[in-house]
């Protein structure tokens, strides 16, 4: 068997493992229940992928993110390691396909959305897999206190049953301790090792500020701190307005949000990542897999929804250990108008009851029907047909998503239809005479029979996976054969798509999750206070308040935060004022008023540092109230 060392050098290239992987990596392999709460940028899928490559069998990777799987398939692929993911919108007979290959395809990896184990036939498969290990990312999911709560996460704990003996390791970067006690008894984890790294990061400096002009303030912020910088906003409006007025300022800057599509987000992310712009202006869908470590200044423009996002955002600054700054910006209507302005955006069960059957309505879904129907989705069309307010409809949809009663994907997609317009031989005369592209338009031909006679829609992805080509490929190649007129061919572009995993069933369907509606709605109003707090706390170390609320206590201010440096900034004012009161006092005895007649400033400050100098026997008090030197 080769060793954990051996492994990491082999596949990832790496000398030495980052601190706490080779203890998580050894526990797992011991057969231990593991919790290891790393932070971002910690290596977390390094402590499941390592001691899986070290074993026969299969590592069962269960993770929400999909953007995230896709991500870790592909740098898995890279490797030569074989890994495939199970995610949303993929068919019944394709999954089939999958799970045998994984089965006897000698498959390391399979990675699985939570949702995925909803259904049993999917578990009964994966019940016959040669199972080595179970890693859940993101496991923080499973909790209700968690700050990302996903039910299907609930389901994990019937593999705890049919893999007793299997290993579990949970994995998140960010867990109070009441999640943490949470996650190990909604995963049924049994003497579980808990590997936890500190949360503080000695290198960040956290910097609240309340400030009317916060345009202003980020770019005093920004010209003091030339090097790549991250702005978080809560919303895809506030990215493109504030980078397109940085960019009026003079700054290099771009945007991202989930609503770019692909080509986009790729084409702004790079603009970033080579430093051909020093800003980007994101919001919280911005994060994911970004390995850059050199970034100064992370920049919240907008109150974070919880410090969980806050701190993880906060984490992009200084991952090479250099000193780094995460600021947050606020001004005082920021604090007053969220609190009510969050308040009613929060979905009711009544309102959430109304919006789902209108959204079935919206799609001529009926009652009882619907399963695994895919929708293309406007946000904005759809509320103002039935004149739902935006942001809380975003919300019903965001916890009917959570629920697993859809799966909302924000990506934006493209919905493609197609028809050839030339006869079906004169499409294999082409074919014939462009044997480069004939992999394509066969798969074309193969998956959808009908394309000659009607328009069809087509599934780009699929057609790029039966090819073995890239959806790039694809849509070029579609649009050379357009400009050849050979096909019509439409793109329509949308905000997201809409999956339904269950049938309509209105209040049944709702009743049923209802219940789940008011805690989260509880917990969101806790974290709004928690942020809060955070901002308005002004007599404690921010680093302090941010370790206090992950539950790790510390003897020490950071020395470095907004909070640390104006105590400093009163240090050295005391120290100045104490050394003019001494300096007065040589030449003679004095009262508080005669020195503050001299030294002309606030009566209390002097007071404060006449006590301590009297506390510390530099000085004393005559009868006659006037202080001295003592002698
Ligand atoms: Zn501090």
């Amino acid at each position: 068997m080769q060793e954990a060392q051996d492994i990491l050098l082999k596949y990832w290239k790496h000398e030495s493992f980052r601190p706490l992987q080779k203890e998580i990596i050894d526990s797992v392999l011991e057969g231990h229940d593991t919790f290891a709460l790393l932070p971002t940028g910690g290596g977390k899928s390094i402590c499941f992928q390592v001691p899986t490559m070290m074993r026969e069998g299969i590592c069962l990777v269960i993770s929400p993110l999909i953007a995230l799987m896709k991500d870790q398939v592909a740098n898995l692929q890279k490797r030569e390691i074989k890994a495939i993911a199970l995610t949303g919108g993929i068919h019944t007979e394709e999954i089939i396909d999958l799970l045998d290959n994984c089965q006897f395809g000698n498959y390391k990896f399979l990675y699985l959305s939570p949702e995925r184990l909803q259904s049993d036939w999917i578990l009964e498969r994966i019940k016959n897999l040669p199972i080595s290990f179970i890693a859940i990312d993101e496991a923080h999911c499973v909790s209700q206190w968690g700050h990302d709560f996903r039910p299907a996460y609930l389901k994990i704990s019937e593999l705890k049953k049919h893999f007793p003996k299997i290993p579990f390791l949970a994995l998140t970067a960010t867990a109070t301790p009441r999640v943490v006690e949470d996650i190990k008894t909604e995963l049924g984890l049994k003497d579980t090792k808990l590997f936890q790294q500190s949360f503080e990061r000695k290198n960040i400096a956290y910097m609240v500020f309340e400030v009317e002009d916060k345009l202003y303030r980020v770019e005093q912020i920004l010209k003091k701190n030339p090097q790549p910088s991250i702005i978080y906003v809560r919303n895809r409006k506030s990215c493109l307005n504030i980078s397109t007025q940085l960019q009026s300022l003079g700054f290099r800057a771009t945007y991202y949000h989930g609503g770019l599509s692909t080509k986009e987000k790729d084409k702004n992310m790079q603009l970033w990542m080579s430093e051909q712009a020093q800003v980007i202006v994101a919001t919280n869908a911005f994060g994911m897999g970004i390995d850059k470590d050199n970034v100064k200044t992370v920049i919240h423009t907008q109150l974070p929804e919880n410090l969980e996002n806050y701190y993880q955002e906060s984490g992009r600054a200084g991952r090479n250990g250099e000193k780094a700054f995460s600021v947050l910006l606020y001004n005082n209507s920021d604090a007053n108008q969220t609190e009510q302005q969050f308040l009613s955006i929060l979905p009711d069960k009544k309102f959430l009851k109304t919006m789902y059957v209108k959204l079935c309505n919206y799609f001529q879904i009926a009652y009882g029907e619907g399963l695994d129907d895919t929708f293309s989705f406007k946000l904005n069309h759809f509320c103002n047909k039935y004149d739902f307010p935006t942001l809380k409809t975003y919300n019903a949809l965001q916890f009917l998503n959570q629920q697993g009663i859809i799966t909302m994907s924000q990506e934006f997609s493209e919905k493609v239809t197609m028809q050839f317009l030339i006869e079906s031989k004169e499409v294999i005369r082409y074919t014939s005479l462009n044997q480069k592209d004939e992999e394509i338009i066969l798969a074309i031909l193969r998956t959808y029979p009908g394309v000659h006679e009607m328009k069809t829609p087509i599934n780009l992805s699929l057609i790029a996976k039966k090819s073995n080509h890239t959806e790039e490929q694809v849509t070029s190649l579609l649009e050379k054969l357009r400009e050849k007129e050979i096909i019509e061919y439409k793109s329509k572009n949308n905000d997201a798509t809409i999956l339904f995993n269950e049938v309509r069933e209105d209040d049944l369907t709702i009743n049923r999750v209802s219940k789940y509606l008011e805690k989260q709605n509880q917990l969101k109003q806790e974290q709004l206070s928690s942020v809060l707090y955070y901002i308005k706390e002004s007599k404690t170390c921010k680093n302090r308040l941010v370790l206090d609320y992950f539950g790790e206590e510390t003897n020490s201010n950071c020395g470095v935060c907004s909070y640390c440096i104006t105590q400093k900034g009163k240090i050295t004012e005391a120290d100045s004022i104490a050394d003019k009161i001494l300096s007065l006092l040589k030449t003679a005895s004095l009262t508080s008023r005669e020195i503050q007649n001299q030294i002309k400033l606030d009566a209390s400050d002097i007071i404060l540092v006449l006590q301590e100098l009297l506390e510390n026997n530099h000085i004393v008090i005559l009868a006659n109230n006037k202080y001295t030197l003592k002698s």
